[in-house]
Parts: C-alpha cells; sequence; structure tokens
C-alpha cells in the first residue's frame, strides 16, 4: 500500500497522509463510473448545469479558505491562489451557466442542392467516463475546468490528481461530495503514475491529460493500444517579444509578472525574452529594479512563494548553472541553496539559443534576455523551439502586432499582455507543436468532450435516390451535367442532356 504524504513545501509542515488507490480500486471505480453514467448522460443539460451554479456558490462562499488550502499545498501566495485557481474556475462555470446550452444544441448545417432535399444537423453526443489526468502547478483548476467541462457534456468522470499536491487532489473530492453530485458521477483516484497507468488501462472513452511532454507521449501511446481519443496539454518555452515602440513600462512590468509569477511554474510562463537592441539597455534597467523589488515568501504579503516540486529545483538549477558556465550573467539571482524550496527571481543576459535555458522547458522564476534586430529575427527566435504553447508580442502599432501574431508558432498569442488568453473561457486553449494536441474552453473545448454526430435526415417519401442502382446512361448523363452545371465554367446541356435528367428524376418517384 503506498502512501501519500501531504506537505506545504513552503514551510515543510506536514499535514497528514493520503494512501495511493489500489488497481482492484481503479477497476471497481471505473466499473461504478460506466453505470453512473447511464443516467447523467440522459440527466436534462438544465440540471447538469444547477449542479455547476450551486458549485459555483460554494466556491464564491468558501473561496478564501480554499485558496488557503491550496497555497499550503503548493507554496503559491494566496493570492495568486484565488486569482488563477478560484476566480478562473467561478469564471468558466459563469460561462457554461450562459453558454452550454447553446453550444450543445444540435446544430443545421447547409446541405448542397444536390442533395435535395434533405436537411443536415449535428449533434454532440456524451462519450462515456472521461479520465482526466493533473499537473501539479495549477492542481485546483486545471483539474477542475476539464471536469465540469466533461460533466457539462453529459459524461460521467475519473480525476487522477498529482502525487504532489494530493492535499488539493482531497480537497477537490469534498468539494463534489459537498454539491453533492450523483454517486460516481466524478470519481477522485488518488496517486502516482502507476494510478495514471491503471486508469488508462480500463480504456476510458477519452483521457484528457495536462502535464509534461515526456508524459503526453507515453499515454498517447498508451491510449493508441484502444485507440482512445487523447487531449494532450504540455508544456512550453513561451517567447515574449518586446518591440523597439512597445510601451516599456508596460513590457517591463509583464515580463517581471510573466516570467515571476508562481514562480515560474508555469505552462505559459515567459521563459525567453527578446528585446529590440535600441531599447534593450533601457529595458534591462526596468526589469532588473522590479525584479530586485518582489517581495518573496510565504504566505501573505509576498508575491512570490515558494516551488512546489523539488524536482524542478534540480531541473532550474541544471539550466541556470549550464547557462552561467558557457557565459551567461546572472544580473540578478542565480544562487541556489540546496536545502531551501525557494528559488530568488532570476534575470540572465549573454545568453544563447543553444543554451538549455533557451531551448528547453524551465519552469523556474527564471528571466532569459537576449537582443534583436528585425521584425524577421524577432519571429525567427521566437519559432526556434519545438513548442508552441503561448506567445506574447509587445507594440503600439497594430498592423505590425497582428502580423507578427499571424507568424508565431503558438497555440495562443497575447499582444501586449502576457498570460491571459487563458483568462478567457471563448477562447479555445491548447499548443501547436510539441506542446499538444487538442483545444479546450471555448465551444470546441466543449464539443472536445463530445462525440460530434453528423445527421442527414430524407424525408424518405421518393422509392430512390439518383445514385442508386439500378445504373443506366442516362444517370451518368445526368452527372455529368450536374458536374459542370454546378461547378463548371460553362453549362454544358442540351436536349439530350434535359432528356437524361427527366427520365432519372421520374426514377425516383
Ligand atoms: P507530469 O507529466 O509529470 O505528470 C502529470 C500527471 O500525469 C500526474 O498526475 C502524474 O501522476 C501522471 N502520470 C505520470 N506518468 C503517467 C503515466 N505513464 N500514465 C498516466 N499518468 C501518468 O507533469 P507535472 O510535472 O505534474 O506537470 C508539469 C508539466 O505540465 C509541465 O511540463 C507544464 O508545462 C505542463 N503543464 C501544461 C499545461 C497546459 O495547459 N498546456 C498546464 C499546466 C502544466
Amino acid at each position: 500500500m503506498t502512501v501519500l504524504s501531504l506537505q506545504n513545501p513552503a514551510t515543510g509542515e506536514q499535514l497528514g497522509t493520503l494512501t495511493q488507490a489500489t488497481p482492484e480500486q481503479v477497476q471497481q471505480t471505473m466499473k461504478r463510473a460506466r453505470l453512473a453514467f447511464a443516467s447523467w448522460a440522459t440527466t436534462p443539460l438544465s440540471e447538469r448545469l444547477d449542479y455547476l451554479a450551486r458549485l459555483r456558490h460554494y466556491l464564491v462562499e468558501h473561496g478564501e479558505e480554499l485558496a488557503q488550502k491550496i497555497s499550503q499545498a503548493t507554496g503559491k501566495v494566496s493570492l495568486e491562489a484565488y486569482m488563477t485557481e478560484i476566480f478562473v474556475t467561478v469564471d468558466t462555470i459563469r460561462f457554461y451557466e450562459k453558454n452550454a446550452v447553446n453550444m450543445l444544441s444540435a446544430q443545421r448545417v447547409p446541405t448542397s442542392l444536390a442533395l435535395w432535399p434533405k436537411k443536415s444537423y449535428i449533434h454532440y453526443k456524451p462519450m462515456g467516463v472521461v479520465a482526466v489526468i493533473s499537473p501539479w502547478n495549477y492542481p485546483f483548476q486545471l483539474a477542475v475546468i476539464p471536469v465540469l467541462s466533461a460533466l457539462v457534456a453529459g459524461n460521467t468522470v475519473i480525476l487522477k490528481p498529482s502525487e504532489i499536491t494530493p492535499s488539493t487532489g482531497l480537497l477537490i473530492e469534498e468539494l463534489f461530495r459537498a454539491v453533492p453530485l450523483p454517486d460516481n458521477v466524478v470519481s477522485v483516484l488518488h496517486g502516482g503514475r502507476e494510478v495514471g497507468q491503471a486508469v488508462v488501462a480500463e480504456r476510458p472513452a477519452k483521457i484528457f491529460f495536462t502535464g509534461s511532454v515526456a508524459t503526453g507521449k507515453k499515454i498517447m501511446a498508451a491510449a493508441a493500444e484502444n485507440l482512445i481519443p487523447v487531449e494532450l496539454e504540455l508544456g512550453g518555452k513561451d517567447s515574449m517579444i518586446v518591440f523597439e515602440d512597445a510601451h516599456l513600462e508596460r513590457a517591463a512590468n509583464a515580463a517581471v509578472w510573466g516570467a515571476f509569477t508562481n514562480s515560474g511554474q508555469v505552462c505559459m510562463s515567459v521563459e525567453r525574452l527578446y528585446v529590440h537592441e535600441h531599447v534593450y539597455p533601457e529595458f534591462l534597467k526596468r526589469v532588473t529594479e522590479k525584479a530586485i523589488a518582489l517581495r518573496q515568501g510565504f504566505p501573505d504579503q509576498a508575491e512570490v512563494g515558494s516551488m512546489t516540486s523539488p524536482q524542478q529545483i534540480g531541473i532550474v538549477r541544471e539550466h541556470v548553472e549550464e547557462a552561467i558556465a558557457a557565459g551567461a550573467t546572472a544580473v540578478t539571482g542565480g544562487h541556489f541553496s540546496s536545502d531551501s524550496m525557494f528559488i530568488t527571481p532570476t534575470i540572465l543576459t549573454q545568453v544563447t539559443p543553444e543554451m538549455k535555458i533557451m531551448k528547453e522547458e524551465t519552469f523556474g522564476p527564471i528571466l532569459p534576455i537576449m537582443t534583436f534586430s528585425t521584425e524577421e529575427e524577432a519571429i525567427r527566435l521566437a519559432n526556434a523551439t519545438p513548442y508552441g504553447l503561448n506567445a506574447s508580442l509587445w507594440s503600439q502599432n497594430k498592423e505590425k502586432a497582428q502580423r507578427v501574431a499571424e507568424q508565431l508558432e503558438s497555440g495562443n498569442v497575447c499582444i501586449n499582455d502576457v498570460i491571459i488568453s487563458y483568462a478567457n473561457p471563448h477562447l479555445p486553449f491548447g499548443g501547436v507543436k510539441q506542446s499538444g494536441i487538442g483545444r479546450y474552453r471555448g465551444p470546441s473545448g466543449l464539443h472536445a468532450f463530445t462525440h460530434i454526430i453528423s445527421v442527414i435526415h430524407d424525408p424518405g417519401t421518393r422509392k430512390r435516390e439518383v445514385n442508386w442502382y439500378p445504373y443506366t446512361k442516362d444517370q451518368e448523363i445526368m452527372f455529368v451535367t450536374l458536374t459542370t452545371l454546378l461547378f463548371g465554367k460553362w453549362r454544358k446541356w442540351n436536349r439530350q442532356t434535359l432528356g437524361a435528367i427527366w427520365r432519372e428524376v421520374k426514377r425516383l418517384f
């Protein structure tokens, strides 16, 4: 029996223990979730949304208390826990309350003249049991929002939260019990990789995974065995481009927040900063002053909390030390203490594209800065990574900003802002290249939790169709004529072709 330890990473305080789910528990949970699916899928959407509204009220009422608990589980400052875990979740619930009926209603689509008199529509069908496997950096909202999306769409859910922040998994379990949802509509299975693997092996109808690229690939390979659809929300190495016509003070404030919020443990952190050479000295002065002024500590009255995962500190340290050994300069920060979970916000200059700090996901409070001289160079540097999650660019020239935005290889782009695209639940979220597959949030994000069923409806009053047996010469003439008539440049019809069409139409009745 594996026991997970609940610990506050910032203080080292032990908060209790939790037993990892056994393989038998995973199997039983899947069985029960499948049984619960039958009734949840047929529960009217309005009733499903009532549960969400209750959850919203609960979160509004208990939000501060929950944020404190998330803060204890992660070491993030409580204001950040409130803004990024509670507020974002409540806002998403409201989005579903207002828009889910419209998004999940059957949709008529046009039917071409060649298919007359048929009508076509799409309807959205629940899939079954959705497995949500979530990470530790935003352990509440990155678990709860996909769970809610799956529920709204009529699925039941098994959530496997991160073993690095098990107390938040427990919190989520309690939350769904408090609403309360009908039995087995949401089940939480605590534990690490083995539990995640066991859930995947139970053949859920869909896997929604948020985590590292390496794990995403393993999950996709395992899912391929049973052709289980996967959605992968993976890592990033997000760029920020500051042009010389940017509002420098705003861009400097954004760089500091975008790189150091949540101690840089954000898939959309600013991990690479490219500044136009003309404004670089002034920009560097401003970001350095702002980074030095940050208050680091836990939990209240601080701006930068601790790291959440001790393993991540090792990766951050390796990237920084490798860069410094290869010639980079730490303008501020850059030192590590082996017994602390806090990393001082660090700014690195003299970095090069070959360094790990500019290529691989660092996931810590480190801001490496390079200069560029032309728009083309900035775009080339920003795109020179296997990742493509989020990017930001800073310019007061609207045309230039939009032109550059369209050339960035990134699933999400912010102009004169950072990270924030995720905050709009109307916008689909997801990565390109190795940052992921699929989108959640927005209408397409909700549809991703459904089977999209296409229906074509004929009145059924004619005895046959123009394309059915028995084939005739007239049929062939009619199709050739129709093709040129509907899609060609000139009209190829005469007495003979009209006669063929007429004889074919008569055969329908
Ligand atoms: P991780 O890949 O180590 O683990 C994520 C989850 O997968 C955990 O719950 C873990 O127990 C589980 N898991 C691990 N191996 C598994 C396996 N073989 N089968 C099934 N489940 C398995 O990721 P992490 O360290 O928890 O999270 C950090 C990563 O997540 C970073 O790379 C970050 O960029 C990424 N992330 C992406 C987004 C996004 O929206 N794109 C958001 C947050 C974090």
